[in-house]
């Protein structure tokens, strides 16, 4: 039996007559860019967040940076950041001239620690970027808690957690603004890059939307300096599709990981921790093991493919040389240690327990 890390085809070829008809209806609109289904995808993108505003945009680093520009953060600013994250995450912040902080997460979820948050503010700190990573939400009653007391913006990164609830409230919908990602590998993945903005603050929304078509509202007239960061209107289409099977892919998932917890349970690793006022939609589903590296080439030889998220930590990398004076114990220990179990909302039942017990035996 083999067991691919990610199995995108089979979750495409089962809704392939879907997608063929979006196809279909795009290609007989003639309309390409910025039409009906994109705001047709916002709308209903935003409805199932629970928020206002949703704005599609190329990437999801493209919704985090917009979303900092149309707050005015830039060049004498401070933004904290986690140390364990996806380097968008940073990117995003050193695009708009900005100072990236690394704040260490919580061991036991691997979220953003709330206490970490409060010693890391100055007096330039301008805003707070939780991300709800492997498809948990952050804890943020805490976090903006700290924001409103000392004056912050908070942004989600929600490109992990489209469909996590945070005490009964989706992610996307938790802050000032979330971005999120639709990289295919995402849960509500497109057949390409995009990426949305959500925000319930009319006047960022408005001005996301100058700022991804060139800094215009009306044709050919530019009020500020913007770019060009579109959701197309065919991974649009594509994405209504995806969007009304969320749910239950992400139901699919949670079964999958209530079968790892319960087979993979008292072995020497760690598995994922879920506090009671999260509801996670396992993007992916990370265990602790000291003996990572072994475990991993080990399930390689049966036939399962398991990742790393992620191997190196921000602060470690070549473009981010200037902090690697920073000591992250959290972040580095969870760089050596995590391993990512397969996790696709196709995966059988046969293949989970395959995969259970393939650890089971590596580990006796
Ligand atoms: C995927 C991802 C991003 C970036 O999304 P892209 O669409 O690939 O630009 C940002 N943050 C996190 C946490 C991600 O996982």
């Amino acid at each position: 039996m083999k067991v691919p890390f990610l199995d995108l085809t089979t979750t495409h070829l089962e809704i392939q007559d879907e997608l063929s008809a979006a196809l279909q209806r795009v290609i007989h609109s003639g309309w390409l860019i910025a039409g009906q289904e994109l705001s047709s995808f916002e709308k209903e993108f935003a409805e199932s967040c629970g928020v206002k505003h949703c704005i599609g945009v190329a990437n999801g680093l493209d919704a985090l940076f917009l979303l900092l520009q149309a707050y005015g953060i830039g060049p004498a600013d401070e933004v904290l950041v986690p140390s364990n994250t996806f380097i968008a995450t940073w990117l995003a912040v050193s695009r708009c001239g900005a100072t990236p902080v690394p704040v260490e997460p919580l061991d036991g979820t691997y979220n953003i620690n709330p206490a970490a948050i409060k010693a890391a503010i100055t007096t330039k700190t301008r805003a707070i970027m939780p991300v709800h990573l492997y498809g948990q939400v952050a804890d943020m009653d805490p976090i903006n808690e700290i924001a409103r007391e000392h004056g912050l913006i908070v942004i989600e990164d929600a490109a992990q957690a489209q469909g996590a609830e945070y005490r009964g409230r989706r992610a996307g919908g938790l802050a000032h603004g979330a971005a999120t990602s639709f990289y295919p590998g995402k849960n509500l993945g497109a057949l390409g890059d995009g990426g949305a903005v959500l925000t319930n603050d009319p006047e960022i929304a408005a001005k996301i939307k100058r700022l991804r078509n060139y800094g215009s509202e009306v044709k050919y007239q530019h009020d500020e300096i913007g770019c060009n960061s579109r959701l197309d209107e065919l991974q649009a289409a594509f994405l209504r599709i995806k969007l009304s099977k969320l749910d239950s892919y992400n139901a699919r998932r949670r079964e999958i990981a209530a079968a790892y917890n319960h087979g993979l349970a008292n072995l020497p690793i760690t598995l994922p921790e879920v506090p009671e006022w999260a509801l996670p939609v396992w993007h992916l589903y990370v265990i602790r093991c000291a003996n990572r590296d072994q475990l991993q080439q080990k399930l390689a030889e049966r036939g399962i493919g398991t990742m790393v998220h992620y191997p190196i930590p921000p602060h470690r990398q070549k473009c981010y040389e200037a902090f690697s004076h920073y000591n992250m114990p959290i972040a580095e220990s969870m760089a050596a240690e995590l391993l990512s179990l397969p996790m696709s909302p196709t995966m059988s039942d046969e293949q989970v327990a395959f995969v259970i017990d393939s650890v089971r035996a590596v580990l006796r």
